[in-house]
Parts: C-alpha cells; structure tokens; sequence
C-alpha cells in the first residue's frame, strides 16, 4: 500500500517511514496539512496518517477539507493522537477520520490501526 505520512515532526516521519517500508509499504511525507492537499492533487495515495498539531493546516483542518473533496473522501485516515488531543477524538471522528493511533506508539499497533481501516 501506499501512505502518506502527514506530522510537522520530521523524527516522527522517519519512523512512520521507517515502520511502513519495514512492512513493505511505500510512503511520502508531508509536514502538514496543506502540503498534503498539495500532495494529494497530483498523487494517488491507499492510506492517510494525520497528525493533529501542526502549524499552517492542521489535523481537524485537514480534514475538514477532505470532507469537501469528492476525491480525496473515501481514502481512509489515521489520526495520530497524544494524552491532550483526547477531547478532539469526536471532532475529528465526525470529521470522518476511520481510526486513531496514540503517540507514542509501538510498531504493532501502527500494524494494527492498518489492518482496522484497510
Ligand atoms: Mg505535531
């Protein structure tokens, strides 16, 4: 499959990337969520991992605009949470995020959040 790993941390990139490729994915990066409309114009992606604070655009942001795109819609996202972003799990759930992965997390439940949106 193919992400797109979408966090303003570049050493949270690298081991979205790192686990990603380890489990014979593919992925692009971006570091927040305008780049990754930009990104999304031109690429086809499988699966979307979204952090939720990032400066520009944001995670709600991101998706918000998603909800509005027809085609970027129905590609499925995993948003990246830590202990402060729980109240924002409905938000973003009525947004139409699919799952969530809890930062920081090992490379069994990012496998896992996969499985469950794919
Ligand atoms: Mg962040």
């Amino acid at each position: 499959m193919f992400f797109l790993c979408v966090d303003d941390s570049a050493t949270l990139r690298k081991i979205l990337t790192m686990t990603l490729k380890g489990a014979g994915h593919q992925c692009a990066e971006a570091e927040n969520g305008q780049l990754a409309l930009q990104y999304l114009e031109a690429n086809k992606v499988d699966c979307i991992i979204l952090d939720v604070n990032m400066p520009v655009m944001g995670g709600v942001d991101f998706l918000r605009e998603r909800a509005s795109r027809p085609d970027i819609k129905k590609i499925p996202v995993i948003v990246l949470t830590t202990e402060s972003d729980q109240g924002l799990i409905g938000t973003v759930q009525e947004l139409g995020a699919n799952g969530f992965l809890a930062k920081p997390f090992q490379k069994a439940d990012l496998l896992d959040a996969i499985a469950q949106v794919t």
